[in-house]
């Protein structure tokens, strides 16, 4: 279902920069104009079915954050927009359990409501750890965490911390103060960098103390960032943002590195890591599977390259159905190569018969044509000599199979 962003906005030109951006986002922008109208299309419609509001501070109707009191009270989520910010309407609006404000100053600041809107709905999964000997402190953070739809969770030492990020493998930031109980807070964060690496695990130091360089100390042991108390809302956000960002970018870059463009199965560099992976606790028997599509050029040249790319990606959601319990990736063209291991060479046959079948006997629909396709497949369970003579041993089965008329599997 299409979340839907609430808009309490009077000026023309501001609404319809929203409207836009907003729908971009993939969010149904609900607009309005006054208090009286936000309450009564809010009153008719089922709160869950909102991500956030996103109000002006002064309405003719609502000349003083009233309309923020009314989004906050129907527990939206709550965004201020704002023509003026001076430091008393500043106080009045963050004083007020709001997302974050928003002047509008510049384009760019519009730009930054992208921003907050998207990670309002991806923090629901992003698990933050508070660790902090002062109860109060840790509420303050996690109130403050809350607002922007993280999940929370607080320790008052680097025991508890460290048990937390065992069982929750969502969280992805720790915010560490100066005062823990017990270690610490440095030998927290060194002994932390032992298990998780800086691309898994954003740690956060925070400090009162501004002379004694304690900040840079956070870094060099491990910390992505830190924040010097007494910190504001503003800058609280904006690091916990920009680090939780990093962390989402550097997934994303390795996904992209990892994975066929086309097809979305892991690539053929992916595939020797992760065989390499399974290496490690050295596995009993190992099978390695070449496939490859037969007559392949005869559908680019029949039916026209982009059916071509269909017929791949439909068979590679098909090898990545089959083979979820092992590793399999795009190989190259029109080649897929699965690697198992602990599973018995008999088993291993089975499958791969059953899938070649499998292909033989499904109907493609292109731009309503349908059409069919073989695949030849090359098997060994010859492991000595590592995985390259392997592949070289599965591919001379390969090559027996398409010569001795394709659409069969042969092995050792
Ligand atoms: P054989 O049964 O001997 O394997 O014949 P074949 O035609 O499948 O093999 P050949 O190696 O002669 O041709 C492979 C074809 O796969 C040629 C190439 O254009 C096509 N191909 C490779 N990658 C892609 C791709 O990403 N998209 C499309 N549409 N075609 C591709
Ligand atoms: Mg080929
Ligand atoms: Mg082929």
């Amino acid at each position: 279902m299409q979340r839907k962003v609430l808009i309490v906005e009077d000026s023309k030109t501001s609404m319809n920069l929203m409207r836009s951006l907003i729908t971009k986002a993939k969010l149904r922008p609900i607009c309005t104009t006054s208090l009286v109208e936000a309450k009564h299309i809010f009153s008719s419609s089922a709160p869950e079915e909102y991500l956030c509001a996103v109000v002006n501070f002064n309405l003719p109707d609502a000349p003083n954050g009233e309309a923020i009191d009314f989004a906050i009270e129907s527990f939206l989520p709550t965004i201020v927009i704002t023509g003026s910010i001076n430091e008393s309407t500043r106080t009045t609006i963050l004083n007020k359990s709001v997302v974050d404000y928003i002047p509008k100053e510049n384009p760019q600041v519009y730009e930054y409501l992208t921003r907050l809107l998207n990670r309002l709905d991806k923090n629901k999964k992003v698990g933050v750890l508070v660790v902090d000997d002062s109860r109060v402190n840790r509420h303050a953070m996690t109130a403050l965490l809350r607002r922007h739809n993280f999940i929370t969770f607080e320790a008052s030492n680097a025991e508890q911390g460290v048990e937390y990020l065992r069982s929750h493998s969502n969280i992805k930031l720790v915010i560490i103060d100066e005062n823990i109980s017990g270690v610490s807070s440095i030998q927290m964060m060194s002994e932390l960098r032992k298990t998780y690496s800086k691309e898994d695990l954003g740690i956060i130091g925070i400090t009162s103390d501004t002379t004694s360089g304690l900040s840079a100390r956070f870094i060099k042991s491990g910390a992505t960032d830190y924040l010097n108390k007494p910190y504001c809302h503003e800058e609280f956000f904006c690091r916990i943002m920009q680090n939780v960002e990093r962390l989402e970018n550097i997934e994303t870059i390795r996904r992209v590195a990892n994975s066929d463009y086309l097809t979305g199965l892991p690539n053929r560099r992916h595939f020797f890591t992760r065989v390499a992976a399974s290496l490690t606790i050295k596995p009993k028997s190992q099978s390695l599977a070449i496939i490859d599509i037969d007559h392949f050029k005869k559908v680019n040249d029949t039916y026209g390259h982009d059916c071509g790319d269909f017929t791949l990606k439909e068979l590679a959601k098909l090898v990545a159905e089959y083979f979820i319990d092992y590793t399999a990736a795009r190989f190259g063209g029109e080649e897929f190569c699965v690697y198992f291991s602990n599973t018995a060479p008999e088993k291993v046959l089975q499958i791969m018969e059953d899938f070649r079948e499998a292909i033989a006997n499904k109907i493609l629909t292109f731009e309503k044509k349908k059409l069919s396709c073989t695949v030849s497949i090359g098997l060994t369970h010859k492991s000595k000599g590592g995985i390259n003579a392997m592949i070289r041993l599965a591919d001379e089965h390969l090559y027996s199979a398409k010569n001795n008329g394709r659409n069969q599997v042969v092995d050792d």
